[in-house]
């Protein structure tokens, strides 16, 4: 939580300020105008907090969040009035049925990705409104809900529910700070920032997206329950208000999306715009126009949202001391010898990555064109071909960023073509990307610990920082020579230092098969010695490797065997020297000019594209 530590003592005076709210009806016991003004910010918060869950830190908007607080209300006030009781006892049934009609709702429209799911959103709220409407014989129809009123004495009406919505938000943040802390959080700000990359170091996207959707109802739906009692009065239109929608979105945008506290003083701020704007504006039609105006301007002024300005002036003015290394500097890492290996070996009698048949067409293009590769454990194999010749697209076919039009891929043993890219990570399949596809907003440390091994529920709620495996990743940042720059943000490094974290990064998954996308291209000369280091080093204690690479020199001296592509296929495989001396290949690829004498080392070698 970078974002904590920036702005020191957050959690101090949030303390502070909770002592306050709490202490506040026992000095003013009297007044109850200011308690249901503030009541209403803590419902206000406890909405924001929630919708942060899935829209701030995963990224997915939902517009039509109120409808779990009308959920709830409905589900408490139904009961209440079936069973006799006061609907304060049934309010977390309340959030029960949030919880499940999100599970429901996110299953079907969670497991694509995009902006489907807003439009759902909006959909699901006006649905949930006619059929609270239509569905008289459980709802009342329009007519609506009337509870009873409350049983203790009115001069206190407010307090019982000033602090049973206190309550629920101190909950609330707690719950949401701790997501944060766990895998799951830290897979939700990966999907927000970069989804396919998420799916392939392992992040189940689809579970998390649902998971997140459903945490960021329950507790509306259970504040739902206590607003029912606090209005004694439901009703669909008023249960299901895409004003409230509007209201959560911008309160939580006002204060800082995927942030902590950010929701918090949103709501606050924006409740209180809401009141004054009711007392001195003329009631609802003056608030509909107030929050448009507001939504624009916050939108076009403080796109990040207050805390996160603020954080960033405290930086600019209170700058941290970072120490910058340079490439040179990163070349002293540690010693190769600390890979772990937990993973039994791949099987010995078998191919470790089998393609056969293989096709994929963009339109007109066949970009693959029934293509078949062979990768035995143990090797180094390369793959090399001219630009555009379809090999970056054989990657993603075979870790599942894309799907074939045809043919079978086969890992292990398995077949894993019909596999969602995280199961294929599981098995111990990793790559790298050709331009790399670091979490730019997570320090390097965050970043290689980012990975998911399984699908457990245990993995998805440990730590994500935790003792055993953040060691492990300095050890890794360690082997590819960038240890002290474990605290840097991602963004800050070199183009080839990012090529290393990320190879450090997909090291974690483990694997048995690391995919390498032109690990050299754009890495500095001094830094390409490391890396062919690092890459025999990892060969030797048992991962095997299928390198995609320009720089010919270097792939002669560290791959065996070559594979030649070209258009969308095979046409030569062979040991390195054979490879370089094949006409079919000279044409092709390498040019009649290519001599191998012609550069005696990789790091100065010839590129060919
Ligand atoms: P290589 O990695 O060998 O340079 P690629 O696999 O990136 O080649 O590309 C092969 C061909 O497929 C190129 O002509 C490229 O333009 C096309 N291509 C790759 N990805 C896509 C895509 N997502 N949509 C359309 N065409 C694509
Ligand atoms: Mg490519």
């Amino acid at each position: 939580m970078t974002r904590l530590r920036a702005l020191p003592r957050a959690h101090l005076i949030a303390g502070i300020c909770l002592l306050a709210l709490v202490l506040y009806p026992v000095i003013n016991p009297w007044n109850p105008y200011p308690q249901g003004v503030l009541l209403l910010g803590f419902l206000l918060a406890i909405q924001a907090s929630s919708w942060n869950i899935i829209s701030g830190y995963g990224g997915y908007t939902s517009l039509g969040h109120s409808m779990f607080l009308g959920l709830g209300s409905y589900t408490a006030g139904i009961l209440a009035l079936r069973w006799g009781v006061n609907p304060l006892w049934v309010a977390p049934l309340g959030g029960v049925t949030a919880l499940v009609i999100a599970v429901v709702i996110g299953s079907v429209v969670l497991r694509t990705r995009g902006h489907a799911f807003v439009i759902i959103t909006i959909a699901m709220l006006l649905a949930a409104q006619i059929l609270a409407a239509n569905f008289k014989s459980l709802t009342q129809g329009s007519d609506g809900i009337t509870l009873q009123l409350p049983f203790w004495g009115r001069d206190f009406q407010n307090i019982p529910f000033y602090y049973a919505f206190l309550g629920l938000l101190v909950l609330t943040v707690l719950f949401s700070a701790w997501l944060r802390r766990t895998k799951f959080g830290a897979g939700l700000v990966a999907i927000r920032e970069d989804e396919g990359k998420a799916a392939s170091i392992g992040v189940n996207t689809t579970r998390f997206k649902i998971v997140a959707y459903a945490a960021s109802a329950f507790m509306i739906g259970t504040a739902g329950g206590v607003y029912a009692y606090y209005l004694t009065f439901i009703n669909p239109v008023g249960s299901f208000a895409i004003l409230g929608s509007v209201t959560i979105v911008l309160a939580t945008l006002t204060g800082g999306r995927g942030t902590l506290y950010g929701p918090v003083i949103g709501a606050f701020i924006v409740n209180l715009v809401s009141e004054e704007s009711t007392v001195y504006g003329g009631g609802s039609q003056s608030r509909v126009l107030i929050f448009g105006v507001a939504l624009m301007l916050v939108v076009l002024f403080l796109p990040r949202g207050i805390l996160p300005t603020a954080e960033a002036w405290w930086r600019k003015h209170h700058p941290v001391e970072v120490e910058y290394t340079d490439q040179a500097g990163a070349l002293s890492g540690g010693p190769l010898t600390t890979y772990e290996r937990t993973r039994e070996p791949a099987a010995e009698d078998r191919p470790l990555l089998e393609v056969r048949g293989v096709s994929k067409r963009f339109g007109g293009l066949t970009a693959v064109d029934n293509a078949d590769l062979v990768v035995q454990p143990g090797t180094i194999t390369a793959l090399i071909g001219p630009n555009g010749s379809g090999k970056t697209t054989l990657f993603n076919l075979i870790t599942g960023g894309m799907t074939a039009d045809s043919g079978e891929i086969w890992f292990d043993g398995k077949r894993i073509d019909g596999m969602r890219p995280w199961n294929r990570g599981h098995l111990g399949l990793g790559r790298t990307y050709q331009v790399t596809r670091l979490f730019k907003d997570m320090t390097v440390q965050q970043n290689v610990v980012a990975p998911l091994p399984d699908s457990r529920w245990r993995t998805m709620f440990a730590g994500a920082v935790h003792g055993h495996e953040a060691a492990r990743a300095r050890d890794l940042l360690d082997i590819v020579g960038l240890g002290r720059m474990a605290d840097q943000p991602a963004g800050a490094l070199s183009y080839g230092q990012q090529k290393l974290v990320e190879l450090a990064q997909v090291l974690m998954l483990q694997p048995r098969l690391i995919l390498l996308d032109e690990p050299a291209g754009g890495v500095n000369p001094s830094l390409l010695g490391r890396l062919t280091e690092v890459i025999r080093e990892l060969n030797r204690s048992g991962v095997t490797f299928l390198i995609v690479e320009h720089n010919i020199p270097l792939v002669l001296e560290l791959c065996d065997p070559v594979v030649v592509f070209s258009r969308g296929a095979a046409i030569a495989e062979g040991p390195p020297e054979r490879i370089q001396q094949d006409p079919i290949v000279l044409d092709a690829y390498l040019g009649d000019d290519w001599r191998p004498a012609e550069s005696a080392t990789p790091a100065s070698g010839k590129v060919v594209q």
